[in-house]
């Protein structure tokens, strides 16, 4: 290990070395001119430069130093803590400069890390949105275009496009609106509207929405709720948007012939909700971005069932603006688990 740098054991070093220089001298001195000198007195003047010079260089040392580091401090933006340091006035003085140099780099450092990584987010967000809303817009153009060169006596074909027109921009309002959801919750302008509610019935309406889907998908339904009813304190309306996406996206990206089981935890002041299914599951290389906006874990399969990504993005800001969290746990081929906490009621 490297030793600290000591201001006393320079000042200690450079006082030795200019007393016993000094010495040297005055004993050539009286060599030269046959000086007679006392051992007593040599010793005490030796003793006395000594303690001078180890003052003087210790005092112009420390101003010296105290004046580079004053330009630290101010580089690494901590012109406080140099007053507290310059208070202390002691010899962990450089010691602490060191640190709190190592600190602001490494700080520095992650802040420099950070900004890459959100630049390059923002990159691929500008990317997402242009991609997402430009196929809906050019599908929409495509119909319009062949309905105008067309025969538009033809009812029939005529109805057909502009249907088909008017599910893309349908499609196109959907993915705004919920771009704007997600700014809306991200810049905390999303007031919650928190009630008491039964969780279970909430469930089961979400199911019976849902019935369609899963029959289609021949997934069966089932929510675990021992006592019948769970109690809780939330938005009623955004829970439902919780419930609807997690319990959608378990059948869509399910397997067939599957399930999906909705269970209850007791944890004292909160439950723990839990979606599972048993379907082919998600990549762990994937968890870690699954709640961020357009991000779909199986691109070409995400596409033939319509998501746009941005459910799970939804889900998560809606759950942390109850300032409750969410999780996801997966195993190929074995299924799906989300978990979120979601505070009781007391009533
Ligand atoms: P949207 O919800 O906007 O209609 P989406 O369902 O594709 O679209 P998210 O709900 O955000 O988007 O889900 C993101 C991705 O996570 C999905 O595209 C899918 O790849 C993956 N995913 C979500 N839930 C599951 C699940 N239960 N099993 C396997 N993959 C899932
Ligand atoms: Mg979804």
């Amino acid at each position: 290990m490297r030793r600290p740098t000591s201001l006393t054991n320079i000042s200690l070093l450079t006082g030795l070395a200019v007393a016993i220089f000094s010495t040297a001298i005055f004993l050539l001195i009286c060599f030269l001119f046959f000086l007679e000198v006392r051992i007593e007195n040599l010793i005490a003047s030796s003793i006395i430069v000594f303690i001078i010079s180890f003052s003087a260089f210790r005092f112009v040392l420390n101003r010296f130093i105290n004046s580079k580091i004053r330009i630290i401090y101010k580089t690494i933006g901590k012109p406080l803590k140099f007053q507290q340091e310059t208070n202390r006035k002691n010899d962990n003085m450089l010691q602490a400069v060191e640190r709190d140099v190592a600190e602001w780099a490494i700080n520095k450092n992650k802040q420099i890390r950070e900004l890459k990584k959100m630049e390059q987010y923002r990159k691929e967000f500008v990317g997402n949105v242009s991609h997402e809303l430009k196929t809906p817009i050019f599908n929409a153009q495509g119909y319009i275009e062949t309905l105008m060169d067309s025969d538009l006596d033809d009812k029939d074909f005529a109805k057909s496009y502009l249907q088909k027109a008017s599910a893309n921009i349908d499609r196109l309002e959907a993915i705004v609106s919920d771009l704007l959801e997600i700014s809306k919750f991200e810049t905390g302008r999303i007031q919650l509207d928190k009630t008491a509610f039964d969780l279970v019935k909430l469930i089961k309406k979400v199911f019976f929405q849902y019935q369609h889907l899963a029959e289609e998908h021949k997934v069966k339904l089932q929510v675990m709720a021992e006592e019948g009813e769970i109690f809780v304190i939330a938005d009623e309306k955004r829970m439902m948007q919780v419930l609807e996406n997690l319990i959608s996206n378990s059948i869509k990206y399910g397997k067939e012939d599957g399930a999906t089981i909705v269970r209850f935890y007791d944890m004292d002041e909160q439950y723990l909700v839990e979606v599972s299914d048993n379907g082919p599951g998600i990549d762990e290389e994937h968890i870690p971005r699954l709640f961020e906006r357009f991000y779909r874990a199986d691109r070409s399969r995400a596409r033939k069932v319509g998501g746009t990504g941005l459910g799970l993005a939804i889900v998560k800001n809606i759950v942390e603006a109850h300032e409750q969290t969410i999780s996801v746990t997966s195993k190929l081929d074995e299924g799906t688990t989300f978990s979120f906490t979601l505070q009781k009621s007391q009533e």
